[in-house]
């Protein structure tokens, strides 16, 4: 008998020496992806299961969004313009996909196949092909989709690593999505809830650009358990935070909030399909011309040059521009590209005109900035600039500067004031007129009389200060202004005091 237990128990032992030694076998034959594909499987489970996940139509958010735009601060040596709290509500139709935003006075619609537009208090803008672009790419990876792209046939775990969030023990997923963006996917060991996306993606005017997006407070939304905050930073900074209280999936969709005003349809849908940003020249006087896009610039003629004044939005507004340039000009180099200010929307298309050869002229608090926006990588989706073996110029301004070559002169100010420092007025003295950007803006849809920031009484008393006679001011938002308007809104808006 003593012989037998023995022997059994003896088979038990081997039996279980076995079985362990196939566990590590088949775990060693689990390749970093397979073992990458179950985290991310987990994670879906963890969520609510894959099919939930892929069952999701809509989701609509309610909540508090705080935004800072990176590259609009008031002061050059700083990245964010710091923006407030404002309540928020958001739908997504990921059928379309299509979205629907509220947050404080603004509207934005984003259609992906009807084209999209954001209503403020003032006016309304039409969304361009990039911005659209942008907008998938949001729906792509927002969190309620994220898995069920990740673990689909057109993405690609590529390995397994670990890491921390917050002190806590995370696997990271890296995995090359659907957008051909490739993602860490930090899963927490405990919970396998994300607590964090990482990612690089191109944005002008800074080209490859660090993101990072955080995940918490994470609770129950009908049959899934989804985070009820979102945080994201940009080269570090916090840019965007989501909190919200309220949640809800595949409720019943308002088509009228989907609708697009018909007076804008038409425009609305060209924008959304043009793989280009138009640019319309349009002369203000023999050989300068204002070329109207959404955000505007203005070239000059001199005798053996052209000087750009303003290179806004990026290099897809750039290269049209130029093209315009071409046209109207002809093919004299564009030996100069002035900027009025260091932000971005102004700023992002300059690295195309440097690329062809051009000098930025900037105010010298820019210089840093500046060089930034022209040295910094742009690996994911180079560029002009990026691939020519132009060393980029830039020449700085103090207080003043005349560029002239005796039939044509313009004249640089430093106009101190509160939208920005480190900020050069454009002046041409034998045709009056004056480019600027952000010191005031008069919109085609504009009521009057039109709000007058602190920063457009500083500029008309600069101007006014320094002796410059002005019959227009060419901007970089809105319609060209004759300068009796901006008398007449100052006036205006004393009055109503
Ligand atoms: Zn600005």
């Amino acid at each position: 008998m003593k012989h037998s237990k023995l022997k059994s128990q003896e088979s038990v032992f081997v039996s279980f020496i076995l079985l362990l030694v196939l566990f590590q076998w088949s775990c060693a034959e689990q390749t970093p992806m397979e073992q990458g594909r179950q985290v991310l499987q987990q994670a879906a489970e963890a969520m609510g299961g894959l099919e939930a996940l892929s069952a999701v139509e809509t989701i609509t958010r309610e909540g508090t969004k705080q935004r800072s735009s990176l590259g609009q601060a008031r002061v050059a040596s700083e990245r964010l313009y710091v923006q407030p709290t404002r309540p928020y509500k958001q739908i997504i139709d990921f059928t379309v996909p299509r979205e629907v935003e509220f947050s404080g006075s603004n509207t934005r619609l984003t259609d992906w196949v009807k084209g999209g537009y954001n209503r403020d208090s003032r006016h309304v803008r039409i969304a361009q092909i990039r911005q659209l672009g942008a907008y998938k790419k949001e729906w792509d990876r927002d969190i309620v989709t994220f898995l069920v792209g990740a673990l689909g046939e057109e993405s690609t775990v590529e390995g397994i690593s670990e890491g921390r969030v917050e002190g806590r023990p995370h696997q990271v997923v890296s995995v090359r999505y659907i957008d051909d963006v490739l993602y860490q996917v930090y899963v927490d060991d405990f919970t396998h809830l994300i607590s964090k996306l990482e990612y690089t993606e191109d944005r002008n005017p800074y080209g490859d650009l660090a993101k990072e997006r955080t995940f918490a407070d994470y609770r129950e939304v009908g049959d899934l358990t989804l985070p009820f905050s979102q945080i994201t930073k940009e080269m570090g900074l916090v840019t965007e935070v989501r909190e919200f209280s309220e949640m809800s999936v595949n409720g019943e969709i308002q088509e009228d909030l989907f609708e697009i005003p018909e007076e804008i349809r038409e425009k609305v849908a060209s924008m959304a399909h043009l793989d280009t940003i138009p640019v319309t020249p349009i002369e203000l006087d023999k050989g300068v011309f204002f070329g109207k896009a959404g955000q505007h610039n203005m070239w000059v003629e001199f005798e053996d040059f052209i000087l750009v004044a303003e290179g806004p939005t990026n290099e897809m507004q750039s290269l049209e521009a130029i093209r315009q340039i071409r046209k109207t000009v002809g093919d004299k180099p564009i030996r100069y590209v002035v900027t009025t200010h260091h932000h971005a929307d102004h700023a992002g298309g300059i690295r195309t005109y440097v690329a062809e050869g051009a000098a930025v002229v900037t105010h010298a608090l820019n210089e840093e900035v500046i060089r930034e926006f022209l040295t910094r990588p742009h690996t994911l989706k180079p560029d002009r600039l990026s691939q020519s073996e132009h060393e980029p110029q830039i020449e700085t301004v103090e207080d003043r500067r005349t560029i002239t070559d005796g039939t044509r002169t313009v004249e640089l100010m430093h106009l101190p004031n509160p939208h920005s420092d480190g900020y050069l007025v454009i002046y041409l003295p034998r045709e009056r007129l004056l480019f600027e950007s952000d010191l005031f803006s008069l919109h085609e849809d504009e009521s009057w009389p039109p709000p007058v920031s602190p920063a457009t009484r500083v500029f008309y008393e600069a101007v006014t200060k320094a002796g410059w006679r002005v019959d227009r001011i060419v901007p970089g938002h809105g319609r060209v202004v004759e300068w009796q308007e901006l008398i007449d809104a100052l006036r205006a808006t004393d009055s109503s005091r």
